[in-house]
């Protein structure tokens, strides 16, 4: 049979330890360190999406060089051939050819400014996440250590619940019952268990009506059954 007075005051404790937790994680000491290093990471990935970006570009580049070396090729075929050209076709044609080139030269050129202003605009930006960049690691770092003064503050009292909780674990004795434990807390439905006393007919914890077929199961001292309605373990003391 379960130790169930020694799961109660472990559930107690637990409760009261829960309790100093999220005291602790409530103060603005803490808020403003979590706030802190989000900053840091969204600057972090702004840096890094901006430097995918800047890649991009170099390889838009490398791209219009390729074309400009092209063009220079088929040029230079033109001014070749064009000393030797005398029927008016073929002048016509060149001229044509020619033109095309210019054209493409000068969308070149456009598309050349276009990638100048935008690399521009990004390495002005990305110097200034720097910043930004290290302007947050000083914050953090000073909000580190201000939740770490808190944390300091609180650590006696910490310590003091671990211990207590391992004292009342050793009592309660039963792998079972604080798996049972443990997982309705993870579910966040602690008290996990609740003391149901034969004859009444609801669930003291959250007040519904408890089945027959859960009822037939709690009858005598040291039972224990699942309220069909919030999960929780009800036992027969
Ligand atoms: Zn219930």
């Amino acid at each position: 049979m379960m130790n169930f007075d020694a799961i109660l005051k472990y559930q107690d404790e637990d409760e009261k330890y829960i309790a100093l937790q999220r005291k602790i994680v409530s103060t603005d000491e803490n808020k403003k360190f979590i706030a802190a290093k989000k900053a840091v990471q969204d600057s972090a990935a702004n840096l890094k999406k901006a430097e995918i970006k800047a890649n991009e570009i170099k390889e838009a580049y490398k791209k219009l060089e390729e074309d400009i070396l092209k063009l220079s090729t088929e040029l230079a075929e033109i001014e070749q051939i064009d000393d030797n050209v005398v029927d008016i076709d073929e002048v016509s044609y060149y001229e044509k050819a020619f033109n095309s080139i210019s054209d493409r030269t000068d969308e070149i050129r456009k598309k050349t400014e276009q990638l100048y202003d935008t690399l521009e605009k990004l390495r002005r930006y990305i110097e200034n996440e720097k910043k930004n960049y290290q302007s947050f690691n000083v914050a953090l770092n000073s909000a580190k250590a201000a939740f770490n003064e808190v944390l300091k503050s609180h650590a006696s009292e910490v310590d003091g619940f671990k211990k207590r909780l391992n004292a009342l674990e050793a009592e309660v004795n039963d792998a079972e019952a604080m798996k049972m434990y443990n997982a309705l807390k993870t579910a966040k439905k602690l008290p996990a268990f609740v003391e149901f006393v034969p004859g009444t007919t609801v669930c003291c914890r959250c007040g519904m009506e408890i089945e027959s077929g859960v009822k037939a199961k709690l009858k005598n001292s040291g039972d224990v059954a699942e309220c069909s309605s919030c999960g929780r373990k009800l036992f027969v003391r």
